[in-house]
């Protein structure tokens, strides 16, 4: 008997342990054992030929139909061997230096094929494939393929299915499962069948009900651990002393609510109420806010940086860029007014000051942000993350606002903790709305709320697609829009994949045309089509102090046009700018379209967003286009975007890593499981936080913390 986390040689032969962890990374029985099936063929039935994708590697069953074979130089023997599916396709297979295929390969007999596809001579083909008798001369059929439905596993050129299952079906007769991770009551609650039965059911089932049942207890495992995982996290934060920042009547909060020119919207509202109470109590508030590019998230989370002010304490905001940076500096100086102007004559005796640390500014700056952020001065330090890094100090840090920033990970927050005198609360902002149990599992010790309406008064932004290949007249007519609306005062952006110049040209690997360039669409224009508009350019080679005079000036109506590369994505916001065309707007993520789109329309007037795209309708990339342009909801969007993307990269470099450990579990598919797991996970943890009863599961959670921990060091 082997335990789950022995070696691979300690249960098969050093040999093919070797070949297992070279090509497949399978190191351990359990890493051989979660290696599930891709798929399963039903026992006899022949796998159609039209199936076969060139360039992967494939394991088809074939009847042999003819057999020839011949030396054709003097070391180099080759045997053609035709083989036909079900619907009588035929392919022809040559091998190369196996003399005895015409002995093993007769016609009529049947077997398994496994070889990467090909194209030769325009026929799909397996090249040198290797190959798998079903049965021996007497017709008995071999032990691997006695099942009614026979797995197929994904496989490399090396490794090919039939390896994989014959060693797995030898390991799992060996294998001590030990306790089952899933509590004996858990299962029963929920239908599962035990560890041991969902692997023999995912690997060698009888039928496709032992399959449905494995599957769904092996995702189970998935999330459930994972979300124990979370549920410790967010219970051992709560067990944190931190400071309450309680309210503070007549304080700096009253004073900017009774200054704004608008009224809160009721989901500004009552997220205020909730952000508020939460800061009020000892343990550590860890909440991510996400809402529509426009939402207001950012006058939610001044109203919390006031009251932790108003009790004493400060608030830092972090911006993912230095542009951003300034920008939101910029934008609380103007909300705030005189608040912000303590010190400066006539300012309010309650003001405070906004203090704005970044890399790239003057030493003299710098040293009186640092000595107003270390004496309390300022109530409010703005700053990239290198504000948490760059052993900046705070008087009393009590609140941390992370802004547009999906990619803030445990790793991070947890450097945060050391960073006040006692760790201080979270609010982490995005506005890429994703779906509920995604953030959950994606920032899942972290509480969400979500702000869904807009602001009043809004005037929604209208988008359409501008196909070129078929209408090239379209894209004057879009020029045309851009000079009407800056004729009557408003001003636009020019989005461009590349930013151009000394980059390497090369052209994509699918052969396709390099995406238009910054400093050539802003010569074109303002040679052509825009000619006497004022345009100008904005993109990351730019000293920082440039790009943030051109944002100022473009912030003050001093620039008409903007042609940018993505650096405009998130957080800009200059409500006069009325139209966006995107060029080459295929070559952009549906989430980011809609990211970039977010910064037209945030005044009253209509706004209009054209994505200019050579893709031809029917094409996916147009399909893409053609949802971005047919709604403006941002979670209908997620989904088509998280819908055409694998997990792992829906996970991304987060936290929870989920990325290596997922592999039956889908987030989009999988939502009302995950929440159930979510719940039972909740209520084990609330009982025994360390799991101490249920060693099994301990273990389970080790492991993939471990991955995690591997997964992060890969990275770093
Ligand atoms: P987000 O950060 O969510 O994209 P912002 O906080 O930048 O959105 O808000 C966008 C714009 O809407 C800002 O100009 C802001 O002052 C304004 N705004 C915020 N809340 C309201 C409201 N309740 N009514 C009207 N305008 C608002
Ligand atoms: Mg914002």
């Amino acid at each position: 008997m082997v335990a789950l986390g022995a070696k691979l040689s300690a249960a098969v032969g050093g040999r093919t342990a070797a070949i297992l962890a070279e090509h497949l990374d399978l190191h351990t029985v359990g890493d051989l054992l979660r290696h599930y099936p891709r798929r399963y063929t039903e026992r006899g039935a022949l796998t159609p030929f039209g199936e076969l994708v060139v360039g992967e590697y494939a394991t088809v069953f074939a009847e042999v139909t003819k057999v020839s074979g011949r030396r054709i130089r003097d070391k180099l023997h080759k045997s053609d061997v035709t083989i036909r599916d079900a619907d009588g396709a035929t392919m022809t297979l040559a091998i190369f230096n196996r003399p005895y295929v015409a002995t093993q390969l007769r016609p009529g007999r049947r077997a398994y094929f496994s070889g990467k596809v090909e194209l030769f001579r325009q026929q799909v083909q397996l090249a040198n494939p290797q190959y798998q008798l079903v049965d021996d001369e007497e017709g008995v059929v071999a032990e691997e393929f006695a099942g009614m439905l026979v797995p197929i596993y994904p496989a490399a050129a090396k490794a090919p299915s039939t390896l994989t299952a014959r060693t797995v079906r030898h390991t799992l007769d060996m294998v001590d499962l030990g306790e089952d991770p899933l509590p004996e009551d858990l299962r029963r609650r929920h239908g599962l069948v035990s560890l041991e039965s969902a692997l023999y059911g995912i690997h060698r089932p009888a039928d496709w009900s032992d399959v449905t049942a494995a599957r769904t207890r092996l995702t189970w495992d998935e999330a459930f651990v994972l979300q124990v995982v979370l549920a410790q996290r967010r219970a051992t934060t709560r067990a944190l002393a931190g400071t309450p920042r309680t309210r503070r009547p007549g304080g700096l909060l009253d004073a900017f609510d009774a200054s704004l020119p608008f009224v809160l919207t009721s989901g500004q509202a009552q997220v205020g109420e909730l952000l508020s109470t939460e800061l009020s109590e000892p343990a550590p508030m860890y909440r991510l806010l996400q809402g529509e590019v426009g939402s207001g998230k950012t006058v939610v989370a001044l109203r919390a940086m006031l009251q932790v002010v108003d009790s004493g304490g400060q608030a830092a905001l972090l911006a993912p860029t230095e542009v951003l940076a300034q920008q939101h500096a910029r934008s609380l100086h103007a909300l705030l007014g005189p608040l912000a102007a303590a010190g400066e004559l006539g300012a309010p005796d309650l003001a405070t000051r906004v203090a704005l640390l970044t890399g790239s500014q003057g030493a003299a700056a710098r040293r009186t942000a640092l000595g107003e952020a270390a004496g309390g001065q300022a109530g409010i330090v703005v700053g990239t993350h290198a504000l948490l890094s760059e052993g900046v100090a705070f008087a009393d840090l009590g609140l941390v606002v992370v802004d547009e920033q999906h990619r803030f990970g445990v790793e991070q927050r947890d450097a945060l903790r050391t960073k006040g005198r006692t760790p201080p609360h979270v609010l982490v902002m995005t506005a890429t709305p994703i779906p509920r149990t995604i953030a959950m599992t994606v920032y899942g010790d972290l509480e969400v709320s979500t702000l869904s309406e807009l602001p009043k008064g809004r005037a929604p932004v209208k988008s359409a697609v501008v196909p070129v290949a078929e209408k090239p007249s379209w894209l004057e007519t879009a020029w045309h829009r851009v000079r009407q609306h800056v004729a009557t005062g408003r001003q636009a952006f020019v989005v461009c994949p590349r930013i151009g110049g000394d980059e390497p040209e090369e052209p994509a690997a699918d052969g396709r045309r390099p995406g238009v360039a910054v400093l050539d669409v802003h010569l074109m224009l303002v040679h052509g089509p825009l000619n006497g508009l004022r345009v100008e350019m904005l993109h990351g080679r730019m000293a920082p102090e440039d790009k943030d005079r051109v944002m100022q000036r473009f912030a003050r109506g001093e620039v008409d046009v903007l042609v940018a590369t993505t650096v405009i994505e998130v957080g800009v916001d200059v409500p006069n700018a009325t139209v966006m065309v995107v060029l080459d707007a295929e070559r952009f993520g549906v989430s980011q379209l809609h990211q970039l789109r977010g910064r037209i329309g945030r005044g009253a007037d209509p706004a209009l967003c054209l994505l200019v795209t050579d893709a031809e309708a029917g094409t996916p990339s147009r399909d893409r286009l053609d949802a971005v342009a047919s709604t403006s909801d941002g979670f209908v969007l997620s989904r088509v975007d998280l819908e055409q993307r694998r997990e792992g990269d829906v996970l991304g470099s987060t936290q929870s890593g989920a990325r290596s450990s997922l592999r039956m579990l889908r987030l989009l598919r999988d939502e009302e499981l995950i929440l159930e797991a979510r719940r039972e996970a909740v209520a084990l943890v609330e009982q025994d936080l360390l799991l101490a009863g249920s060693p099994a599961l301990r273990q389970a959670v080790v492991d993939l913390l471990d991955e995690e921990r591997a997964d992060f060091l890969d990275k770093a």
